[in-house]
């Protein structure tokens, strides 16, 4: 009897053998499958895009922390152009590359792009300084409050204390007497947003092209969750975009405009617009270019 119960418990051990290895059969399936899909992704896109996604393979640092960045209108004030969640060890240069305003395109255009700009944080001005022709915006800003201390100080009382409390002071002869605040300077590209001290809901300051001002609000702070997309070059993640950021093609008004053109001889408009298939359409007949004596870039959306 004994013996017959240990010819079924051995049975049983052997099913349960079997049962694991066909499962341990299936995930390495499943798995050489994935990889498989994965190389025949990445020999079939484009050079530059490959190029990106090798270094896709950044892991996250625990805990990291994810911020809800926004970034406003320069003239619509109140306009929100977009929104990113941006890591906290990420820099600041990576959230200013993904801004998008119209105003870079036209300097572009007129060939008078401006590589410089600076984010006022609290009171640290983060100059961009990553290319040989920046220039320190924030220098004259800082120089001059160095030099016309008083003059600076009387405006910047009128500032915080407003004209009521101005009046109020009169009145009252009360002198409480204001202290400008130590603005200083430091390098965007050499700043994460673990490293300036902010606070959530306040609104700062995106400055570039001269005088082209953003207001940015970090509205959030959080842990990374399970759930985030847990790649660091996803970030800063674009959540929102204003819709009239998504250039329509200006032929078909359907859609995206993936495509512009420069000195265009048939487009109707000049810079013109185009989906990729109005752009074909207008400029190829069997495969071949019509004429050629215009410029087209690819057009990105933010
Ligand atoms: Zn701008
Ligand atoms: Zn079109």
């Amino acid at each position: 009897e004994s013996y017959i119960a240990k010819v079924e418990e051995l049975a049983k051990i052997k099913l349960k053998q079997e049962e694991d290895k066909a499962t341990v059969r299936l995930h390495s399936f499943e798995f050489t499958k994935a990889e498989k899909i994965k190389s025949l992704k990445s020999s079939s896109v484009s050079t530059k895009v490959r190029a990106a996604s090798t270094s896709s393979n950044l892991p996250l640092h625990f805990p990291e922390t994810v911020l809800c960045c926004e970034v406003y209108h320069n003239r619509k004030t109140w306009l929100k152009t977009q929104e990113f969640l941006v890591l906290g060890r990420q820099f600041l240069t990576e959230v200013r590359d993904k801004i998008y305003c119209l105003t870079d395109e036209i300097m572009k255009k007129a060939g008078q792009h401006d590589p410089s700009g600076y984010f006022l944080i609290e009171d640290v001005f983060c100059n961009d300084m990553r290319e040989a022709s920046a220039t320190d915006y924030s220098k004259p800003i800082l120089d001059w409050l160095k030099d016309s201390k008083n003059e600076a100080l009387e405006k910047w009382e009128i500032i915080v204390s407003g004209e009521l409390q101005q009046k109020q002071k009169a009145l009252l002869g009360g002198e409480t007497k204001q202290s400008l605040p130590s603005l200083k300077s430091l390098h965007m590209q050499t700043t994460r947003f673990c490293d300036v001290r902010f606070r959530l809901g306040a609104g700062y300051l995106y400055c570039h092209q001269g005088d082209c001002k953003h207001v940015i609000v970090i509205r959030d702070m959080r842990l990374i969750h399970p759930e985030d997309i847990q790649s660091r070059d996803a970030y800063p993640l674009i959540t929102y975009q204003a819709k009239f950021l998504h250039k329509k093609c200006s032929v078909c008004k359907i859609y995206k405009a993936e495509k512009m053109t420069v000195d265009d001889k048939w487009a109707p408009s000049n810079p013109c617009y185009f989906c990729e298939v109005c752009y074909y359409m207008l400029h190829y007949a069997d495969g071949s270019l019509l004429y050629n004596d215009f410029d087209v870039y690819d057009y990105h959306h933010g």
